[in-house]
């Protein structure tokens, strides 16, 4: 079912809730790190702008656990977009105080408010519906674009969306039809490259994707637990052992189907990943006892790259090593490279893999990279997503609960003069 989009409403003198992911690395100084989140929101704000609408911008940011915890501020956030856009963007030092009370109240068509970190609130994660509708007294309009969260159930994702007439941004359309032509429509053949961490977090995926691929490219600590599953000694590899079964029935069940599993047949292993005195290839799939397998091996890359060569659908989620250990990120960044390379229809999830492409530079040779790594792998599994759910279907607008306005509301009057200092403008640079 076809969700209701920005493209229809009339934002004349409208003031909206924009719920975007703003959840980006920070560094040292205070300065946004990577700012690809940030970038693709630009064509939803500035459309709205430009029809007419003010817009009151919410995020979260890192996981303050329903604490106000400084480092995570979106104030690094509000300079970055102030910067690529080119337009003031306001900020509260609040989101549902008495400083966002009276600058929403304020705001002027044309004018953009930040507010501060939804999770400094514990009310967000738990969906509050007290929580949502102060959010919603906000605005007129409730426009979701936080594709990178919107697999999960929080308030301004999801309990917000009763109170409002709805609809996703660009960023959402985007990322839905993108990741919908894999699902749904792919040019054969259709490979899928998984790795990370675990087994356990992609064995929905797994299995969802044997019943559309051709192939199935396995790398990362998550091919250990295969590996073993085969019999294979891994020494110290990370195993989720109590998967080993699951893994023997995955790999029966793409025996059947004929859906051909690709699991490494060298490693780079390691005797301790910080100190990193022993750094070998093993010759087989056997790592040696007390070993850490970290990386996939030569062999394996050319394996790898006969299927990525014949792929017309690409989908990859996962890095292959410990991509973080330049030691150990040989494989991962040779498999971008390879994927950047191919010339069909190309999606990489968000993430660590997609973090790989992007620092290699290679993004703009892939189909399209998601912005969100947990959302993109709900939706390979088939899943509907609570924060695209909950937006009404294209031309038939959910009936709405009623909230009053937050100009009705009381604590606007109670704002007291040091809360009244926090209130910021932050300027686009001087060009
Ligand atoms: P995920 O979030 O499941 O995609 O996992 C990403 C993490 O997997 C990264 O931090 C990688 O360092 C880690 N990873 C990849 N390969 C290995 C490996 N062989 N051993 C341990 N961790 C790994």
């Amino acid at each position: 079912m076809k969700k209701q989009t920005i493209r229809t409403i009339d934002f004349s003198g409208k003031k909206v809730l924009l719920r975007v992911d703003f959840n980006v690395p920070i560094n040292e100084f205070g300065v946004v790190a990577n700012d690809k989140r940030i970038k693709e929101e630009l064509p939803t704000i500035n459309y709205m702008l430009a029809k007419g609408a003010s817009i009151i911008i919410i995020s979260h940011l890192g996981r303050p656990e329903g604490k106000v915890v400084k480092k995570y501020s979106l104030i690094p956030c509000a300079k970055r977009l102030a910067d690529l856009l080119h337009h003031d963007v306001k900020f509260a030092s609040d989101c549902v105080g008495p400083v966002a009370n009276k600058m929403v109240q304020n705001l002027k068509p044309g004018e953009i408010l930040m507010l501060e970190n939804l999770r400094f609130q514990p009310e967000e994660e738990n969906d509050d519906e007290n929580f949502a509708k102060k959010l919603a007294s906000y605005a007129d309009i409730y426009v979701n674009d936080a594709f990178g969260v919107c697999h999960r159930k929080h308030a301004s994702i999801h309990a917000v969306a009763k109170y409002l007439p709805n609809a996703i941004g660009f960023l959402i359309e985007k990322e839905v039809k993108n990741i919908s032509q894999v699902l749904n429509n792919p040019d054969k053949p259709f490979i899928a490259i998984l790795g990370g961490a675990k087994v356990s977090d992609k064995l929905g995926v797994i299995s969802s994707l044997i019943e559309k691929c051709d192939a199935i490219l396995i790398g990362g600590a998550m091919a250990y637990t295969f590996l073993k599953a085969q019999g294979y000694n891994v020494g110290k590899s990370k195993v989720e052992t109590d998967l080993i079964e699951t893994a023997k029935d995955i790999l029966n069940k793409a025996n059947k189907k004929g859906v051909k599993i690709v699991l490494p047949v060298d490693n780079v292993y390691t005797n301790n990943i910080k100190t990193k005195k022993i750094v070998k290839t093993s010759k087989t799939q056997e790592i040696p006892d007390k070993m850490i397998g970290v990386d996939i091996g030569k062999k394996t890359l050319k394996l790898f790259k006969q299927e990525i060569k014949k792929a017309k659908t690409i989908l990859w989620n996962g890095p292959l090593g410990i991509f973080e250990e330049k030691m150990f990120s040989k494989g991962t960044y040779k498999v971008a490279k390879m994927v950047s390379k191919n010339k069909g229809f190309t999606v990489v999830g968000g993430g660590d893999s997609a973090s790989a492409i992007i620092n290699m530079g290679f993004e703009n040779k892939i189909s399209h990279v998601s912005t969100g790594g947990g959302a993109s792998l709900k939706m390979f599994e088939g899943k509907v997503l609570p924060g695209i759910d909950a937006i009404s279907n294209e031309g038939e607008e959910k009936k709405k609960k009623t909230v009053s306005k937050v100009s009705k509301t009381k604590e606007t009057s109670k704002e007291t003069s040091k809360e009244k200092k926090t209130n910021k403008t932050v300027s686009k640079s001087k060009k």
